[in-house]
């Protein structure tokens, strides 16, 4: 199935897909047959696979928090780590032992519940090198107690199954402005201050590799600085809201009239994540962080709609698992 096939799918339409796999999964024991995730996920080439596209931190049924990971040279890195990355990574069969890099973009909950989740699964799964994070402080602090608050696991699994000391292995990085973040053989990564009060600082990167550049915005309120980080890339995945459907989703909560100012001062819509995109010049643009997300009455042609009114390139809507 290609990616623009997919965009057409309805939610409703995810469970039969979700069933076809499993019987994919089961067939494959009898036949071999390569399984088209696992293979797009472990080719050469760069691979952009999102993982969760729902935005907030509610576990949802058909869309993760917010994770993507971008596989080059069968190297993984990941970026943001809402509830479930590791199993979402397991599902689009990126090998959690390829883990290398963890790059946070801003320190509320649907984005980094799962940061220490992730390093401390992969490492069970048998990842033994090192894994560099990069994110806004606290990070430090946060991978510290992480490792302190679960040493009992750690400890006895060194001590039972012989694995090598899991805290060593990670190297955190405290990110507090824009610019280079790093490089190494497959990609260079540049990070830039992006618009998400009160959180600050919150942060969009950019992966220049031998064959693509993406660009992941984080949760941003419509940014020239992304922009500007976004000029002439390939994909640029940006978060996006529905406004329309906002009244209905604050309904469930007391301080709704607050809590919709709070959405719409530091999100971007799905409009003007096409207006962003054109005016960066991008080829692709990505919606995900959904808001909101998993909502029927908002169909997938009126979120592509809304972005194409001013961006003339290709427009694909974030699903978790989508390899693009
Ligand atoms: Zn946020």
């Amino acid at each position: 199935m290609n990616n623009l096939c997919k965009i057409s799918l309805s939610l409703q339409e995810i469970v039969p897909t979700v069933t076809r796999r499993a019987f994919l999964t089961n067939t494959i024991a009898v036949t071999g047959i390569a399984r088209p995730w696992i293979s797009a996920a472990q080719s050469r080439g760069t691979r952009l696979i999102l993982l969760g596209t729902g935005g907030g931190p509610r576990p949802r049924t058909f869309s993760s928090a917010s994770a993507q990971v971008i596989v080059s040279n069968n190297v993984a890195y990941v970026v943001d780590c809402g509830d479930g990355v590791a199993r979402q990574l397991a599902f689009a069969g990126v090998p959690l032992t390829i883990l290398r890099h963890i790059f946070l973009t801003h320190h509320h909950s649907d984005h980094n519940a799962d940061y220490g989740n992730l390093i401390w699964l992969a490492w069970t799964a048998g990842l033994s090198t090192r894994v560099d994070t990069w994110g806004p402080p606290p990070l430090e602090k946060m991978t510290r107690l992480f490792f302190e608050m679960n040493a009992y696991d750690i400890d006895t699994r060194i001590s039972n199954e012989g694995r090598m000391p899991l805290v060593p292995l990670v190297h955190v990085h405290e990110l507090r402005q824009g610019g280079a973040v790093m490089s190494d053989d497959n990609v260079k990564v540049t990070a830039a201050l992006v618009d998400h009060p009160p959180v600050v600082p919150a942060f969009g990167y950019r992966f220049d590799t031998r064959d693509r550049s993406i660009v992941i915005s984080g949760d941003t309120a419509p940014s020239d600085n992304l922009v500007k980080l976004a000029r002439g890339a390939d994909v640029l995945v940006h978060s996006a809201m529905y406004p329309p459907a906002i009244d209905r989703l604050v309904g469930r909560v007391p301080n709704a009239a607050a809590l919709k100012a709070s959405i719409l001062s530091h999100q971007t819509s799905a409009e003007d994540a096409g207006r962003l995109a054109q005016a960066s010049g991008v080829t692709t643009l990505v919606l995900s962080h959904l808001v909101p997300a998993d909502d029927p009455e908002v169909t997938d042609r009126m979120w592509i709609e809304a972005a194409q009114l001013y961006f003339r390139g290709t427009v694909i809507l974030g699903k978790d698992l989508l390899v693009i």
